[in-house]
């Protein structure tokens, strides 16, 4: 016997034979960007009824998005568009937690944050931030969701590990070219990821972001999906295929963690702390920490102690000279040394991340439990 509940909000998608409301409700999901997929895909998160959504993104709302973005209204200009993104999906759907971030996603959202999620949607517009969103989806182990739109055309991206093609075995020579990332100076690569500014119609970005949505909602309900799979969509010729990736053995995204063990550290501890909580020697950074800048020609040196992600081309000239400054990155942080006695936020790792130390040829993996409650706190 099937009853239909008129005042079930949900009643009608329970007519869906496979369709788990309660999982849905009990479900987490992250998505990168609230710019025009972003929108379209929180839009039907909330529609959709998933529980809890976590959404980041850095920027305000300028008057060019209000053509693309549905949860935005005039007025909202200058307003950081997670903030006002979240809370947009709680007017939609107040059964919806949210959780906003307005900030990076590269160094400010921590891979226990993807550790507690069900799955991943992208919904940005640089190779850089997604080829990132891969590699912590990996370490993760937690599926995730590509989406790319131009013009009136777009793919949607599945990727599962830990077998599989993931995002990078996707990636050609012209994208790695496009991202400079052989590039010499790797400062230099930071000025031209202001991709951004694709021109696209809010009608492809519905169609993207339904695709994505739909995939995530299938793999929440465990049905099957083309994993390591592109759906391109030409909207000129209404052209719609899949074509599968080939797994490369040599990729350097595959690194899957083993669970992390609880740490009662944060970012605000030194990374001394964390090396000495694990009785190691040595912490492993996971982005490139930059450490210093000094110019070839006049010798001047100038400390920067920052991400390498946060750090623009205009930084890495001499003030003297004007030439272009050498690069010091570094990755790992040795006990005993001056960089050991700064804190983990300094030396760029995210709140509520999760840190490698090491001792020989063993590593351990630390999360900073501290930053929990901070990082977790839905709204
Ligand atoms: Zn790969
Ligand atoms: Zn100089």
């Amino acid at each position: 016997m099937f009853v239909i509940d008129e005042n079930d909000r949900y009643g009608r998608f329970r007519l869906i034979s496979w369709w788990r409301q309660e999982r849905l409700l009990s479900a987490k999901v992250l998505v990168v960007g609230a710019g025009a997929l972003g929108n379209e895909v929180l839009k039907n998160l909330a529609l959709l009824g998933v529980g809890h959504v976590f959404v980041v993104d850095y920027d305000t709302i300028e008057s060019t998005n209000l053509t693309r973005s549905v949860l935005y209204r005039a007025g909202d200009e200058g307003r950081p568009k997670a903030l006002r993104a979240a809370a947009a999906v709680k007017q939609i759907n107040p059964d919806v937690k949210v959780r906003a971030l307005n900030g990076n996603v590269i160094t400010d959202v921590g891979l226990g944050v993807y550790g507690e999620m069900d799955v991943v949607i992208g919904c940005l517009d640089n190779r850089e931030s997604r080829l990132w969103i891969n590699r912590q989806c990996w370490k993760a182990n937690k599926p995730w969701v590509d989406g790319a739109i131009q013009e009136i055309s777009g793919v949607t991206k599945v990727f599962v590990p830990p077998a599989g093609a993931c995002y990078e075995c996707g990636m050609t020579e012209a994208d790695y070219r496009l991202m400079n990332l052989k590039y010499s100076c790797p400062l230099l690569k930071r000025e031209d990821i202001a991709e951004g500014k694709v021109p696209t119609a809010p009608t492809i970005s519905s169609i993207v972001a339904g695709l994505q949505t739909q995939e995530a909602l299938k793999l929440l309900h465990g049905l099957p999906v083309k994993a390591g799979a592109a759906m391109v969509f030409s909207g000129e010729a209404n052209n719609f295929y899949i074509t599968s990736y080939q797994r490369k053995e040599d990729c350097l995204s595959h690194e899957t963690y083993p669970p992390a063990e609880d740490a009662p550290l944060s970012v605000a501890s030194a990374a001394e702390d964390a090396i000495r909580f694990a009785g190691a020697t040595t912490l492993q950074l996971d982005r490139d920490l930059l450490l210093d800048l000094a110019c070839p020609r006049c010798g001047v040196r100038r400390p920067m102690m920052k991400p390498l992600a946060l750090s623009h081309y205009k930084e890495g000239l001499c003030e003297k000279c004007g030439g272009v400054m050498l690069t010091n990155i570094v990755h790992r942080v040795e006990a005993g040394s001056a960089t050991a006695k700064r804190t983990l936020r300094e030396l760029g790792v995210a709140p509520y991340d999760v840190v490698r130390v090491q001792s020989g040829r063993d590593t351990r993996f630390l999360r900073l439990c501290e930053d929990r409650d901070r990082t977790m706190n839905w709204e």
